[in-house]
């Protein structure tokens, strides 16, 4: 089977290079035609000899995806359905803020966590993305867009934290400046809280932004929303915060979505006033997207900005998430894995 050349990392390849009988310095010029000049064929490396891009031919993939279906809001945003090469798809999607292009990844074909109010709950998890499938999906839209994306948001289909080790290392190659150059500061990771990857994040060099989807303030309410809560409760993940805190000094951003009688009245408020107390962090509020068959409804918008308000006057930076491609099923919570046939 041949292998995707997009796995690797910079460091990787130059191993893998050596392995092959080749010097190390072709790494640099391979990432260069991959990341900065997105070519498509190995044939198109035109600094390479004949027989390196034949031996490539021979033994390695650029795994370039196949645009199956390309959705455009009325707000602009595009969701793309990309067929992975191995008969599955996944759905990535491109927003447009003022400050650039923001590009929301899937992890995993499907997920594991059910959490009751996501649309990739419900559908069977078959698989965690390789590193390379998970920067193809950033390469496929800068090409078919002819575009520069600026931050890149593990947002999509997927737990990336149970998918750690291609996640990171997608990470590696997406913050190489030899690679395709977005800052770590402009690269998001955003988790259900598996508490023990957490800890293990902290240690690692990176500078990326971690998110928290924590959307509740007791273990009664957020087990109903998260089964993951059962494994790993409130208490759990905010000391596990706490602890990447005061290792990375980074503030983490948590996600509160705000459904409808559920978790959006003044004593949740309260209740997350004192349990970010002290932190350094943002809470991003999100009006919750209602899902076929689901049970959580929106709340309305003068709740969320009473919310939002009291947050602010006690002291936690809380901003309402802007709902950006609802019409065409791109929003938070929205996507899921579908079916080729
Ligand atoms: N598994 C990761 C990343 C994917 S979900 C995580 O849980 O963080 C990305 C974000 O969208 C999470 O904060 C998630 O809780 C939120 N989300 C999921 N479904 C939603 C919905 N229906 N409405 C609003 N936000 C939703």
């Amino acid at each position: 089977m041949l292998k995707n050349i997009k796995d690797f990392d910079l460091e990787e390849l130059k191993i893998e290079l050596e392995n092959i009988g080749e010097k190390k310095f072709r790494a640099e010029q391979i990432f260069k035609w991959i990341y900065q000049e997105k070519v498509i064929s190995f044939n198109e490396m035109t600094n390479l000899s004949i027989e390196l891009r034949e031996k490539l031919n021979n033994n390695y993939t650029l795994g370039i995806f196949k645009i199956l279906k390309k959705q455009i809001a009325s707000d602009g945003t595009i969701k793309y359905l990309f067929d992975i090469l191995d008969g599955n798809a996944i759905e990535t999607v491109l927003m447009k803020y003022h400050h650039g292009y923001s590009l929301c990844v899937s992890s995993q074909v499907g997920c594991k966590m059910g959490c009751k109010f996501c649309a990739s709950t419900g559908i069977a998890f078959v698989r965690s993305l390789t590193s390379g499938e998970i920067v193809e999906q950033i390469l496929s839209v800068e090409r078919d867009e002819n575009i520069k994306i600026s931050n890149v948001v593990f947002m999509g289909i997927g737990e990336p934290m149970d998918n750690y080790d291609n996640v990171v290392n997608a990470i590696r190659i997406i913050n190489n400046p030899k690679g395709i150059n977005i800052g770590a500061r402009h690269i998001s990771i955003s988790t259900s809280g598996i508490v023990p990857k957490i800890y293990q994040l902290a240690e690692e060099n990176i500078q990326c932004t971690l998110s928290i989807s924590l959307h509740a303030t007791t273990d009664e309410q957020r087990s109903k929303m998260m089964p993951i809560n059962n494994k790993y409760n409130i208490e759990e993940l905010i000391k596990a915060c706490k602890d990447y805190i005061s290792k990375t000094n980074r503030r983490i951003s948590f996600e509160y979505a705000l459904a409808k009688d559920n978790n959006d009245n003044l004593d949740d408020a309260k209740r997350l006033v004192k349990l970010l107390h002290g932190m350094i962090c943002h809470v991003n509020l999100i009006p919750i997207n209602k899902i076929e068959n689901g049970s959580f409804e929106k709340t309305n918008n003068e709740n969320i900005i009473k919310f939002r308000d009291y947050l602010n006057d006690h002291g936690i930076v809380a901003t309402i998430r802007r709902e950006l491609g609802s019409d065409i099923d791109a929003a938070c919570g929205q996507l899921r894995r579908k079916n080729l046939k």
